[in-house]
């Protein structure tokens, strides 16, 4: 809100930088008692904060991992609205978060790193490589550097070469490869064959004749195919989308619960011409009918 005084001057209830950090710090703050579902409100205004907000959700993380308490989704949501915010520096967080984790929170974490390109490709590369991780992690690092390398011909090089030579490694070690080694095994073929660069069979092939693919995850059929038909691999939603379209789940979220509780009280369906049981004036059929439609089915059916 600006407030511009006589002479061009700008008036003192402008907020400045302070005030902002404050609030994005507030608006932050709610994420720690959050449950899955966050205002879109609290989003918006995080957003709205910019770079004021990094500083915080990177604290936010870093108190988690020392085992003060945040809740998960409200962790996931500064997960993802680091990787929203796009700040490169925001990669160490989050490569000790996805460190710290061994269950699907990872998921979202690669999802984040991916989109702090391309300073989030080296650090991922290096988890990749981490033998005292697990498959989850691994494979969580793999999808982070393949994301956070897509579209630059230089970067994807640099990981395919390093993917190659971590299934090469794999493949002299066939002997001693644990199950969760396979796994990893597994997740590098389904990135090269993503890659599609067909010079990248014969080794991918030696790597099922050595045994040191997970099958169940990616059968050398499958792999084959993917590698010729050069599949389009399939990505998440991208975090700009994700949070575009949040607010209409979120609609959707609260109109059921509203929904739910005119079942539970009782309150009888109108005519789809009379007024709306909640009471908003407007003609149940332009109202909350289509609402009703979906929240009424049985729920679990739902
Ligand atoms: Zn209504």
């Amino acid at each position: 809100m600006l407030c511009v005084e006589e002479g061009g001057a700008v008036g003192r209830d402008v907020p400045d930088e302070r005030d902002r950090i404050e609030a994005a710090s507030r608006l932050v703050g709610t994420l720690y008692t959050c449950g899955e579902w966050v205002l879109p409100a609290v989003i918006e205004g995080i957003i709205a904060s910019g770079e004021l907000a990094i500083e915080s959700l990177e604290e936010l993380i870093r108190s988690d991992i020392e085992g003060k308490g945040v809740t998960y989704s409200g962790l996931i949501f500064a997960v993802r609205l680091l990787g929203r915010l796009g700040s490169e520096g925001s990669v160490p967080v989050l490569i000790d978060l996805l460190r710290h984790y061994d269950e699907y929170i990872l998921d979202d974490i690669a999802r984040a790193l991916g989109t702090l390109r391309p300073s989030a490709v080296e650090p991922s590369l290096a988890l990749v490589a981490d033998r005292e991780l697990s498959w989850y992690q691994r494979g969580a690092a793999i999808e982070a550097a393949m994301e956070a390398a897509r579209g630059d011909v230089a970067l994807v090089e640099r990981v395919r070469t390093a993917l190659k030579a971590e299934l090469e490694a794999l493949i002299s070690r066939s002997a001693e490869v644990t199950e969760d080694e396979e796994a990893v095994g597994a997740q590098i073929v389904s990135a090269l064959a993503d890659l599609g660069n067909l010079e990248d069979w014969p080794l991918v092939e030696a790597a099922y004749d050595a045994g040191v693919v997970e099958d169940e995850y990616i059968d050398r059929e499958t792999s084959e195919g993917v590698f010729s038909n050069g599949l389009e691999p399939i990505r998440p939603m991208p975090l700009v989308e994700y949070f575009d379209t949040y607010p209409k789940q979120y609609a959707a979220y609260v109109a059921q619960i509203d929904t739910l509780l005119r079942i539970a009280k009782n309150i009888p369906i109108p005519g789809r011409n009379d007024p709306c049981w909640c009471g908003s004036g407007k003609k149940y059929k332009q109202c909350h009918w289509a609402d009703d439609q979906v929240a009424s089915r049985p729920l679990w059916q739902a």
